[in-house]
């Protein structure tokens, strides 16, 4: 007999996972390899060292490795917030009428209310055990540096966060969390760095990207003794942390012998959809399964969906090395959107390899039809979702609809990454009806993609 699905499936202690899932090992196409940005070859150890530290370097550059064992400090600390609860959708599969059934991941459920959590805990644990004295970032929209912030006064480490201005401005209650964490928070572009000192000079009045906070970081972190540089996206060893949530995920549907059908997540720098999906693409590039997976962008910044396969700079300062990614140029700046964290130029190369290759769908989504799915999804499952979340609820809706047109039964997974409740200006212009859906056009386009550097 089968078992009842409950509302929210737990998992014991010992049921968590206690190795990462390194999805590269188990593609037959890696992703190509980053290159320097000084001499234009693949990167080594030692010089990818000099900005991150070195465990991280390590597994940077590791694609043979299927698993990594998560080191017991991390573990404890994830146990403080995870498992981050699977939910079954009961209220949103009775509310829209359809047969198919519905399961999302919620990872809002730390203070710094996003996934990033997994990630920022690892880096800040590997800058311990390296005897560092601290960290540089960046942050956008706020999430990463929180996140990072929580995990470096943990660990006692020191946190200097380069925030985007507009967001430092628009966000001041972000900026205090941060800074109850001990973190040091500037706005970027900021005077203390020769990368903020010449974009000011360029761009005077200037509300600042990420592209150029990245920059400053970096510059910051080369420029300081005893610290590195950390990223909360779009890098190999975040994909690596964020497995815990497609594992999480997987152990507890596999208790139910559910299986998705499809798996959906809002995709910027690609790190929560990387995690999600890893236990089930490892499965089905073994040819043990088949899913469908559906990457989702804001229309404002389509990496996937009108980006070009190319070898570009992570940062809007070339400092950072090359990476083979969908990208709109470095030089890109999105329309302003209230999905800061969607709002990057490029896509992580294992997901972007894997879209080339086909085995992975992607749609470009506007931003009033996102917010409204936002709201309803709100009002049915209770949950306050944040703006890139609610990308992916938008599409979980759409194929759920198309399942009652239909009448299949689908199973669809989809990845709640955080909660919105530093979005309200955000949610304000959606119910204002001020909101506007900006889609750039080609020829906008084309100015960002010329700008990319001619490597082959
Ligand atoms: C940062 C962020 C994202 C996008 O980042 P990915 O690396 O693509 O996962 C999505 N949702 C939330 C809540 C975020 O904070």
């Amino acid at each position: 007999m089968k078992k009842e699905i409950p509302y929210k499936i737990y998992l014991e202690e010992n049921e968590l996972p206690k190795q990462w899932l390194n999805l590269r090992a188990f593609m037959k196409n890696k992703p190509a390899p980053l290159l320097d940005p000084v001499t234009m070859q693949p990167i080594t150890l030692d010089a990818l060292s000099n900005v991150f530290c070195t465990e991280l370097a390590k597994q940077e550059l590791d694609d043979t490795t299927p698993y990594i064992d998560v080191p017991q400090e991390i573990r404890d600390f994830y146990k403080m917030y995870r498992p981050a609860p699977l939910i079954r959708a009961y209220c949103l599969e009775k509310t829209l009428g359809t047969p198919a059934k519905i399961y999302y991941k919620f990872e809002g459920n730390n203070t710094s209310g996003s996934h990033k959590l997994n990630s920022a805990i690892a880096q800040a644990y590997y800058a311990k055990e390296q005897g560092l004295k601290g960290v540089t970032t960046e942050t956008g929209a706020g999430q990463w540096g929180t996140a990072l912030s929580m995990a470096c006064s943990y660990f006692g480490l020191d946190c200097k966060v380069f925030m985007v201005k507009c967001s430092y401005e628009q966000k001041p209650f972000r900026r205090e969390v941060m800074r109850t964490y001990g973190a040091n928070v500037t706005p970027s572009p900021s005077t203390t760095t020769a990368v903020g000192r010449k974009i000011l000079e360029e761009f005077p009045g200037t509300s600042g990207s990420l592209g150029c906070a990245i920059s400053e970081a970096v510059e910051t972190a080369a420029n300081l003794d005893g610290y590195r540089y950390a990223l909360g996206s779009v890098l190999n060893q975040v994909l690596l942390h964020q497995s815990v949530i497609g594992l999480e995920s997987k152990t507890a549907l596999d208790k139910y012998g559910v299986t998705p059908d499809i798996i959906i997540g809002c995709a910027g720098g690609g790190s929560n959809l990387g995690g999600l999906i890893a236990p089930f693409m490892a499965e089905q590039l073994q040819g043990k399964a088949h899913y469908q997976f559906i990457a989702v962008e804001p229309a404002s910044c389509p990496t996937l969906t009108r980006g070009k396969y190319a070898y570009d700079y992570c940062d809007t300062g070339k400092v950072c090395p090359l990476s083979k990614m969908y990208t709109l140029g470095s030089g890109f700046i999105p329309a302003a959107s209230h999905s800061g964290g969607l709002r990057y130029h490029g896509m992580t190369s294992t997901l972007s390899q894997l879209y080339d290759d086909g085995l992975m769908e992607a749609r470009a989504v506007e931003q009033t039809k996102v917010f409204e799915a936002a709201e309803y999804f709100a009002r049915v499952e209770g949950i306050l979702p944040a703006p890139e979340s609610s990308h992916a609820i938008r599409v979980a809706i759409d194929e759920a609809m198309k399942c009652k047109e239909t009448g299949e039964e689908k199973t669809i997974l989809f990845g709640l990454t955080g909660t919105g409740y530093f979005d309200m200006v955000a949610y304000e212009k959606f119910h204002d009806g001020k909101m506007n859906d900006y889609v750039p056009t080609d020829e906008e386009l084309a100015k960002g993609l010329a700008g990319l550097p001619n490597v082959e």
